[in-house]
């Protein structure tokens, strides 16, 4: 299957079917995108309309100024239409309605813990400040429904607020919001429009930005600031075995085939302070169809053997260490969990993967269900076979890999199924570091005149991992500061 089409095909479907007026700017309905005109001047030019970027220029507009987003693609084609759409916050009326006790020092310490200390804390301080009452500009401003407050893994408190995306993700349903709140404001969006360059004046401040569009390269002047707002870098091949090394480049994409690495090629030149480089999150992934077994992953129980049978990795970890750790155990990036009808929940996963239309294997027995998932039979007996009476001999913690399920299970109840997937990169983590007005700085912690950035292009606040729905948390805190800061700028600048 040619995996450009499929995903082609998926960003169609996410902001195009059954689309209401949200994508009317989108040229895949049909109508004509707008084109760019020749050296305009805006107060706020913001590069990219993912989250960050759509919601920096909603802000720009409600504080007065006038923005002007660019955007490569010929719709919203980054990270944020596959987002499942959670936010992590609190100090939320949602919480306050759910009587969820929280508060901001804990989300604080949560989210450096899970950085393992190595966060910025200013940056980590202003997303706890400000999440909360993000998070309800979104319902009020940007007309986001909430699923009612769920749990995760981590932190076990009710602070995720997942956008309800009916019949698409909810961070799909989210942008096609953001652009319906663009829309009502006359934000232009002009798509097919790549930044390629940023212009500086005599003091290296920026000044603009020169994009590549269908009419050749056009100048973009600012009055207030640039927003790079253009993502990470994971559909970059050569950055992530550049910054992260070679294992990593073989991870499938879980996200967007175009993000490609802007936020450093656009703002290296400046000298601007790149962090963090080597970071990124990772998750399971089945690439041909965008399965995403995590939960498989995460139940706790069976086994996971990799194409020649055997147990590869300690069941214990969690589904980003075993996702992460894929490429440097096997050569081809792929494994099956192996897993039998104890877990209660098998049947949803089966659901999931018939409706996604993704292979998976079911049998009666684990010999027929090796043979079926043309795994060699004699291997993956044995590997069941040796992680059971380990178990019944209190030794699991013997095996080689060794298995550390706190409340182990036994692989005895049929069916048996086996689910294939592959080590996946959802974000990176790294880039152009900024500080609590969003400013992007230099390697001297000074910040570069009128730049900006928000969501996954900028570096300093993730590390490691993050806690599930604070990158959508971040692109709405930073990218509503970037607007803010510029607007403060222009108004100043016509007092003067
Ligand atoms: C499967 C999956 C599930 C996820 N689920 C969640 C979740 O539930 N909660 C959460 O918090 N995070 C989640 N994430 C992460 C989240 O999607 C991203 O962190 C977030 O969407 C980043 O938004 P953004 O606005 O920074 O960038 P993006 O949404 O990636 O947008 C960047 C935009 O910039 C454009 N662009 C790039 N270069 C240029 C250029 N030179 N000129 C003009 N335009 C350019 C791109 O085409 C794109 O439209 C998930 C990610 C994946 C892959």
């Amino acid at each position: 299957m040619d995996q450009q089409i499929t995903r082609r095909g998926m960003m169609k479907a996410f902001l195009v079917a059954g689309a209401t007026g949200a994508v009317g700017l989108v040229s895949t309905t049909g109508q004509a995108a707008p084109r760019a005109p020749a050296a305009k001047v805006y107060d706020a030019i913001i590069l990219g309309a993912g989250t960050a970027g759509l919601v920096a220029a909603v802000e720009a507009y409600d504080q007065g100024i006038k923005p002007v987003v660019l955007e490569k693609m010929d719709l919203p084609a980054g990270n944020s239409i596959y987002a499942l759409g959670s936010v992590n916050a609190c100090g939320t009326r949602m919480q306050k309605q759910e009587g969820v006790t929280d508060s901001k020092d804990d989300l604080f310490s949560d989210m450096m813990k899970i950085a393992v200390g190595q966060a910025d804390p200013a940056l980590t301080r202003i997303y706890v400040e400000h999440i909360g009452e993000d998070a309800d500009w979104l319902q009020d401003t940007i007309g986001v429904k909430f699923q009612k407050l769920e749990k995760l893994p981590y932190p076990l408190l009710g602070r995720i607020h997942r956008v309800e995306g009916g019949s698409i993700t909810g961070g799909g349903k989210l942008i096609r919001l953001l652009l319906a709140a663009c829309t009502k404001r006359n934000i232009p969006i002009l798509y097919n429009t790549k930044a390629v360059e940023l212009m500086t004046d005599k003091n290296m401040a920026v000044t603009g930005v020169r994009a590549l569009t269908e009419d050749g390269l056009v100048d973009f002047k600012s009055r207030g600031g640039v927003v790079i707002a253009t993502g990470g870098f994971s559909a970059n091949r050569e950055m992530l075995c550049s910054y992260m090394g070679g294992s990593t480049s073989q991870l499938a994409l879980r996200g967007s085939p175009y993000v490609t690495g802007e936020n450093i090629s656009l703002t290296k030149p400046l000298f601007a302070k790149l962090v963090h480089l080597d970071q990124f999150h990772c998750g399971p992934i089945v690439s041909a169809t965008h399965a995403n077994p995590a939960d498989a992953l995460n139940c706790g129980y069976g086994i996971i053997v990799d194409l020649r049978g055997k147990r590869i990795i300690d069941e214990i970890n969690t589904y980003v260490a075993k996702a992460r750790a894929l490429p440097n155990l096997t050569s081809e990036n792929m494994a099956y969990l192996l897993v039998d009808s104890n877990w209660a929940a098998v049947n949803q996963m089966a659901t999931k993967f018939t409706e996604l239309n993704t292979p998976f294997f079911q049998d009666d027995t684990v010999e027929g269900l090796a043979k079926k998932a043309a795994l060699p039979v004699e291997v993956v007996v044995a590997s069941v076979n040796g992680y059971n009476d380990a178990l019944k001999n209190n030794k699991l913690k013997e095996l080689n890999p060794p298995c550390s399920y706190k409340n182990p299970h036994a692989m005895d109840k049929s069916p048996f199924y086996a689910f294939p997937f592959e080590g996946g990169i959802t974000a990176t983590f790294g880039g152009p570091k900024i500080n609590t007005n969003a400013q992007v700085v230099t390697w001297e912690d000074k910040p570069i005149g009128r730049l900006y950035a928000a969501g996954n292009a900028a570096g300093g606040l993730f590390f490691r991992d993050y806690i599930g729905g604070s990158q959508l948390g971040a692109a709405t805190v930073f990218g509503r500061i970037a607007a803010r800061h510029i607007a403060k700028t222009c108004k100043k600048d016509k007092k003067t």
